[in-house]
């Protein structure tokens, strides 16, 4: 088997870190968001329930819909939605300066963190593994493999 260029291999671990660590922010950000929106909700079934006569719509089903996809991302100072430039896991926090280009207020430090600490390890698991798969192919070399039985 060819080997990879290592080089190339770490670049693709960290992007595919970074990339993890950019979802993660999201689901950080929204999954909470998404549990008040349902216990609300089920808590104004209830409430329905038990006063069927209301007539009432529960304020939750006219909020716009709310997942990990939907919306898109947006400030939370200003509201103004965050584009695919700006949504570069750590590189657009750098170019930004840490502040939204629309209000400037300060984004949170947590972004590029949970970013870096997700695309630091994949290098050096990488890392590892390239070691490890190093030291067996000159072991191998060194004792061919026996004819495995069955
Ligand atoms: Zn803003």
């Amino acid at each position: 088997m060819q080997a990879i260029e290592p080089a190339t291999a770490i670049a693709v671990a960290v992007l595919l870190g970074l990339m993890i660590g950019s979802f993660l922010n999201v689901v950080i950000h929204r999954l909470p968001i998404m549990m008040e929106r349902e216990w609300q909700r089920q808590c104004a079934e209830l409430a329905a329930q038990a006063a069927p006569t209301t007539g009432v719509d529960p304020p939750v089903s006219t909020l716009e819909p709310f997942s990990l996809v939907a919306p898109r991302s947006r400030c939370p100072h200003c509201g103004r939605q965050i584009t695919a430039i700006e949504n570069i896991p750590i590189l657009s926090y750098l170019l930004l300066r840490g502040r939204c280009k629309g209000c400037g207020q300060a984004i949170s430090l947590r972004y590029p963190l949970v970013e870096a600490i997700t695309g630091i390890p994949l290098r050096t698991l990488l890392l590892k593994v390239q070691k490890k798969s190093h030291k067996e192919s000159r072991s191998r070399s060194a004792n061919p493999p026996l004819s495995r039985a069955g």
